[in-house]
């Protein structure tokens, strides 16, 4: 039988008590993970949690609360880790929002600093802490941030959300060169719509209802995005199997950010 791909490594995930997060602290845990999974949702992510454990019978995944607009927070997470685990090898900061829906001509302009308050600024104490701790141990580690098509292409995101991602690819490119130096990687996975409690309520809509609309403007045709697929992606970016790449946005999109299909009608 091949080895666990995360065998004897540590995770820490943010936004990990829903959606993409949630995946990924499942994957990461089946893949032999010992996992701290932090978010706000306390509820939600001790029954994340609760779950795994009673399907594994084991203490490999925890909850902790994070806020990841709040530093303080954000560096005792990372405290509780080594406390718990004495290494933190993997970073996958997922937290995030969608932000204000608004038109531009009607920005909400706190709205707008709470999403970059969030999606960026969080993701950024995130890093600064997971990579100071990685580089204290001498730990090669893998940092993932989840970012968004909204990342490289306008109109597919609101204007807040659209700006924070695009901004979120210059920071993990910017951390990359830094971190490079003490063997850390730092990418992203950068997925299309998938249904996810983020993307139904802030549209309103039953997650078939969001996979029907993505599936209507998608590349690839006969296959639904689903939470696992992301998950999956940064399974890879945080295992051995992409020991040599690092600053890649990794589209989990099925060709949407790199194909115009507008000729073919004409
Ligand atoms: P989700 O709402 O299911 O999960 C996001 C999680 O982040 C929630 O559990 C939430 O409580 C948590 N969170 C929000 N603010 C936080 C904070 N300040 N501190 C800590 N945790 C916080 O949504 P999701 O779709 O799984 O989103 C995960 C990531 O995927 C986000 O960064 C989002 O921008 C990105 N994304 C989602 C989609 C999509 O279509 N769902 C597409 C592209 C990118």
């Amino acid at each position: 039988m091949s080895k666990p791909r995360l065998e004897g490594k540590v995770a820490l995930i943010t936004g990990a008590a829903s959606g993409i997060g949630e995946e990924a602290v499942r994957l990461f845990a089946e893949n032999g993970a010992l996992v701290v999974a932090a978010d706000v949702q306390d509820e939600l992510g001790h029954q994340v949690v609760a779950s795994i454990i009673s399907t594994t019978n084991g203490n490999t995944v925890c909850y902790h609360h994070c806020d990841v607009r709040d530093e303080k927070q954000v560096e005792e997470t990372v405290n509780f880790t080594l406390k718990k685990h004495g290494k933190l090898d993997i970073l996958f900061s997922n937290a995030g929002i969608i932000g204000p829906l608004t038109s531009i001509l009607e920005l909400d302009i706190t709205g707008l600093d709470n999403t970059m308050a969030t999606n960026v600024r969080g993701v950024a104490a995130t890093i600064k802490h997971a990579a100071r701790a990685m580089v204290a141990k001498n730990v090669r580690g893998s940092i993932i941030c989840t970012t968004s098509v909204a990342s490289s292409l306008g109109g597919t995101g609101p204007h807040a959300y659209t700006a924070s991602k695009h901004a979120l690819v210059g920071l993990v490119r910017s951390a990359c060169s830094e971190l490079g130096a003490h063997g850390i990687r730092v990418n992203c996975v950068s997925p299309f719509g998938v249904a996810t409690p983020l993307s139904c309520t802030a549209y309103n809509l039953q997650p078939n209802e969001v996979e029907a609309n993505s599936c209507a403007v998608s590349n690839l045709k006969g296959i639904v995005l689903k939470a696992r697929h992301i998950a999956e992606a940064a399974l890879f970016l945080a295992s051995d199997e992409s020991a040599y790449i690092s600053g890649h946005n990794l589209a989990v999109d099925g060709g949407f950010t790199v194909v115009n299909n507008s000729f073919a009608a004409t």
